[in-house]
């Protein structure tokens, strides 16, 4: 039997390149291995966001458009909305009732993103609860895995605690879902920081060849190099550590290593070395997008919501005779 694989993303509008390797590509590997349900966390959205939920259809849209362009096929795996499947709201409701308030208050990113997030009010329920519905999003399928980068490790094992705590008070109905570490690259932004859409520092899936260009042309580089004649360390080099690393071949990595480091060439051209892998990587991407119209991401949605809402109801069937409603 193929193993399910269920993993979300807050629907954030067009997709960038830290979107891609960070969590894309992997998805594309994973739809050709096993069951997969990847779904748009658009309640997820509104613990942080709720009092501005304007752009979340839009933004749903554009992220969906985005997941077909790079090859991700509604055929092979699930894609859906999480709001369309109102029984994730009901398993939510059940699992908070036997989920103590520690458990949630001891969530790292909670505490983290109540410092950082500092221009809206997380003082809410339902923020200190996303983890809560994070496992209902997931046992929901009774995954078999969820793939996560490091930092979120630690809602998977409050996930599996959720499960224990469910299977040992009324009857053992959810698997303990295993996680996935994705070793995905880092990809910083134009800037340096992190990729993001909040820090205007990405490069785009449907960024135009020339917006490309210009993007990655200006992307800072090792301070050190300020005149063309000043020799640098690639590895203090954002544009090295994310971007030549990841799309150069070994031949190009070595003769941008020495070229950095004796100043035989200058940083300009060292990036058209790896822009050209980057535009060569997404000119597919470009093209199927451009073919593709919002429809197209709705009709996929509404097939598979369809598909995740007919073995949520049969989940919600047995939880709902195990507890006794
Ligand atoms: S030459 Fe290349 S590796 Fe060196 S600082 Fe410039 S972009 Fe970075």
């Amino acid at each position: 039997m193929a193993r399910i694989v269920v993993s979300g993303a807050r629907p954030t509008g067009r997709q960038h390149l830290g979107n891609y390797h960070g969590a894309l590509k992997n998805w594309l590997r994973l739809q050709d291995e096993h069951r997969c349900f990847f779904f748009v966390a658009d309640w997820h959205a509104l613990t942080t966001d709720w009092a501005s939920p304007e752009s979340v259809d839009e933004n749903t849209i554009e992220m969906v458009l985005d997941w077909l362009a790079v090859g991700l096929d509604p055929e092979r795996a699930t894609l859906f909305r999480q709001s369309a499947v109102k029984e994730h709201a009901e398993l939510a409701l059940i699992f908070g009732m036997l989920t103590p308030v520690p458990w949630l208050e001891r969530n790292p990113t909670y505490k983290e993103q109540r410092e950082q997030l500092r221009d809206r009010d997380l003082s809410t329920f339902g923020f200190l609860g996303y983890p809560v519905l994070q496992a209902a999003d997931i046992l929901m399928y009774k995954a078999w895995a969820v793939p996560v980068g490091i930092d979120q490790a630690p809602h998977i094992e409050l996930t599996r605690e959720i499960a224990r705590r469910f299977n040992a008070t009324y009857r053992r109905i959810f698997p303990e879902p295993e996680t996935l570490l994705t070793d995905a690259p880092k990809i910083v932004g134009t800037d340096g920081r992190k990729m993001s859409k909040s820090y205007d520092n990405a490069v785009y899936l449907t960024d135009a060849p020339d917006v490309v260009e210009a993007k990655l042309s200006r992307m800072v580089t090792d301070p050190r190099r300020a005149r063309r004649t000043d020799p640098g360390e690639p590895n203090d080099c954002p544009a090295y550590l994310s971007f030549h690393r990841l799309y150069c071949t070994p031949d190009e990595l070595r003769y941008q290593e020495q070229g950095c480091r004796t100043a035989s060439i200058g940083c300009l051209e060292c990036k058209q070395i790896t822009i050209r892998h980057v535009q060569a990587e997404l000119e597919p991407i470009r093209a199927r997008r451009a073919a593709l119209r919002p429809d197209d991401a709705r009709g996929a949605l509404a097939a598979g919501n369809a598909r995740a809402r007919t073995v949520a109801e049969q989940t919600m069937a047995e939880v709902r005779q195990a507890v006794g409603l």
